[in-house]
């Protein structure tokens, strides 16, 4: 977390309240939360007025007047929160954006405990001067979960021996995708997550991409997902909803909703996938 689902809210939401405005000015106070390239490259954004918000997989797209695109990344914790002017500041506020609005002023607040999210221009030179390759920084990014067709997931899947799960997880296979919502795709698909990716048939590949399609946009219309730790929050500070119908991940020892046999947790790399035996196969 947070994935697809949650930026797509995070996105909404601010193309929805914030067009317009025009950013004042961009505290930084975080040393890693702009680590690409040097923090100056990024106050040419001030002054600028925000005109566009977009999303590529986990990757929050905003369009400045003048071309800039900055980039933000959640990763692990990282929140965005729009708060009124001189609202206190959470612990782990790593970046205050403030805007001039047709209100008066409103800020977003960078929080991240864990500080694996970045922020960073699209196009800036790095520390040496070098820049981004082919195809920019998300060059490397698969297909948008919400828009991947069948024929881009058998192209990916093709030959691939690696379990389904971990493709469904990689951002060059598809994008947008972590671990919670791979679960749930593989449940809502019938298909085992350690299934080897490269042997299913044509119409499991279109089971697989219907089942990515309705699981994130559903998740999408619940605001998202927000576990125990409530670690994900929508700008306003609030938890989504879609935890709520989450039918497999971290349900281990729950049963199907589909068949009623318990939910199986097996080790898959470092974590975990859950499944039903008897739904998936
Ligand atoms: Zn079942």
């Amino acid at each position: 977390l947070p994935e697809l689902p949650e930026v797509e809210t995070l996105r909404r939401d601010l193309a929805e309240r914030c067009l317009g405005w025009t950013l004042e000015r961009l505290a930084l106070s975080g040393r890693r939360t702009v680590r690409r390239h040097p923090v100056e490259a990024l106050a040419g954004v001030e002054g600028q007025e925000l005109v566009g918000v977009d999303r590529h997989g986990k990757f929050l797209l905003l369009h400045w007047g003048q071309g800039d695109t900055l980039v933000v990344h959640l990763r692990m914790s990282g929140q965005l929160l729009i708060r009124p002017p001189a609202a206190p500041q959470a612990p782990h506020t790593h970046a205050v954006f403030a805007f001039a609005t047709p209100g008066g002023g409103q800020e977003w607040h960078f929080v991240d405990p864990r500080t694996f999210g970045e922020l960073f221009l699209l196009g800036a030179p790095g520390p040496g001067g070098e820049r981004a390759a082919d195809g920019g920084e998300l060059g490397h990014l698969g297909p948008d979960g919400l828009a991947v067709t069948a024929q881009q997931m058998t192209r990916a899947l093709a030959g691939r021996r690696a379990p389904l799960k971990s493709l469904l997880v990689d951002q060059r296979v598809v994008a947008g995708i972590g671990n919670i919502y791979a679960d749930e795709i593989c449940f809502e698909a019938k298909l085992r997550p350690d299934r080897p990716a490269g042997r299913l048939r044509p119409a499991q590949v279109a089971r697989l991409t219907d089942a990515i399609h309705a699981i994130l946009r559903a998740a999408v219309l619940a605001r998202g997902s927000s576990l125990a730790d409530e670690q994900y929050r929508d700008v306003d500070g609030r938890v989504g909803r879609y935890q709520l119908a989450h039918r497999v991940y971290a349900r281990a020892g729950m049963p199907c909703p589909d068949c009623g046999r318990p939910i199986d947790r097996v080790p898959f790399g470092a974590r975990s996938a859950f499944l039903c035996r008897r739904c998936q196969r």
